[in-house]
């Protein structure tokens, strides 16, 4: 009699709490745990391909938080590489699937910022040179964001229904880790989505806001490798050559008139040679120069008629420098390491930028421009884009340095990729886990 009437008492103590509990009061309560998992992933950081320990402890936090989970899922091209896909599974009854990705791997970069946590990790690269790791894109941000909306979507199973698939995906940096669970049967061995949503920090927005973008928002990376050919020589008789470097420079001011007079001015397009060599001494002209460039665009259409104008334009400055048709240049495009444009689809990104003002506030809830960036979050919604992606960022700069960084004169913020970007992790991955928590629920609503 005692004990029913103490668990009357209790419960009745508890309903009022438990009624009350919001993606709010749940990263609230969460945040000390998360804080301290952020920290020791900052300190840990593994580069791409080698997330073995980061994905471990994504897949423990999945498990505690109510999820089926899959390890080392993904095959890469390169079948010796192990793929530390993390898949975890939480079900609710019928209703729409959702999958949420985060990324779990950092960057060859030697951290200079100085934080208590910050990562002192060398290792040895793939080509076995020794390197710093950081994690200098905030991955291990958006890994505890990911953990936290685990959380709170296991303690909020009354306000949805459906199957929430979280996707804990290594080599994004490296691209292909997208790719690799695809191949290993991520839309056949789990639910195939109705609706993918990602999120990843950004280096110039407050932390405490959510940055949007509708329709594109990352672009098309291609790599080319351009070999142009010649005849070398002697430095001091030019005539007896068909100088190679010449040529290259040609070429590469012709590759700038592409968006400048082929494509459409208001269609995006960056043609950047980031790598150029030839030669071995000032007085001999090289038989060949070779160049290595990155292609960026959106439409298929556009990616299309860059990628043959530069073709086309190399092989055109070739024959006017009078080089036969056997040394015309090569142009290869690298199709292993393309990464398609990721598409924020319009109906989605309308519906979860909806959700996120609600949640937040509708003036922490700002559009930002795309960019000419890559992402291979792009994979997911398929390269027909039936699946509805969109992917939303979480400012992570405290906010006096961007008031800070907006006079005139000011530096510049660290960037992603920059050894000194140190992003404030409390109220960036609390707004993070009200944001995509709030995004998930308003998509599997009951
Ligand atoms: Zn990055
Ligand atoms: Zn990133």
């Amino acid at each position: 009699m005692k004990i029913r009437f103490l668990s009357l008492a209790l419960s009745l103590a508890a309903a009022p709490l438990f009624a009350q509990q919001t993606p709010q009061s749940i990263a609230d309560a969460e945040l000390p745990s998360l804080l301290t998992i952020y920290k020791d992933l900052h300190t840990h950081p593994e580069l791409s391909t080698h997330e073995e320990r980061s994905a471990a402890i994504v897949a423990k936090e999945l498990k505690a938080a109510g999820c089926e989970v899959t390890e080392r899922v993904g095959k890469y091209d390169k079948p010796s590489l192990t793929c530390f896909g993390v898949i975890g599974v939480m079900k609710n009854g019928d209703g729409p699937v959702v999958a949420v990705r985060t990324d779990l791997d950092a960057l060859p970069v030697h951290e200079e910022t100085g934080l208590p946590y910050a990562s002192t990790v060398t290792t040895k690269n793939d080509a076995g040179q020794d390197v710093s790791v950081m994690h200098a894109c905030g991955h291990d941000i958006h890994m505890s964001t990911f953990i936290g909306t685990a959380r709170a979507l296991g303690k909020l199973k009354d306000k949805w229904h459906g199957t929430v698939i979280f996707i804990g995906q290594p080599a994004e940096e490296t691209v292909g880790g997208a790719r690799a669970l695809l191949k290993d049967g991520l839309y056949t061995r789990w639910p195939k989505p109705n609706y993918v949503l990602g999120l990843h920090d950004d280096a110039e927005f407050p932390a405490g806001q959510l940055t949007v973008t509708e329709g594109y928002v990352y672009a098309n990376v291609d790599s080319v490798d351009v070999t142009v050919k010649g005849m070398g020589g002697h430095g001091a008789y030019p005539h007896k050559t068909k100088d190679p470097i010449v040529l290259s420079a040609e070429i590469i001011n012709g590759w700038q008139t592409i968006a400048s007079r082929e494509t459409n001015p208001h269609d995006d397009v960056v043609v950047t040679v980031g790598s150029i060599h030839g030669g071995t001494k000032h007085n001999i002209i090289p038989d060949e120069v070779k160049m290595q460039l990155t292609v960026r665009t959106y439409k298929k259409e556009v990616r299309d008629v860059v990628l043959a104008a530069i073709e086309r334009i190399a092989k055109g400055c070739a024959t006017a420098a009078g080089l036969p048709p056997d040394k015309m240049p090569e142009v290869k495009v690298r199709q292993d390491e393309f990464t398609p444009a990721t598409y924020n689809n319009p109906e989605l990104t309308k519906r979860v930028t909806a959700a996120l003002k609600a949640a937040i506030g509708a003036d922490n809830v700002v559009p930002k421009d795309p960019t000419m960036g890559g992402e291979d979050f792009s994979e997911y919604s398929l390269p027909d884009h039936s699946i509805p992606a969109m992917m939303f960022s979480v400012g992570a700069v405290d906010p006096a340095k961007v008031a800070e960084s907006k006079k005139p004169g000011a530096l510049p913020l660290p960037s992603l990729h920059s050894s000194k970007f140190a992003p404030v992790p409390e109220p960036t991955i609390r707004t993070g886990i009200i944001g995509m928590t709030s995004a998930v629920l308003d998509l599997m609503k009951r």
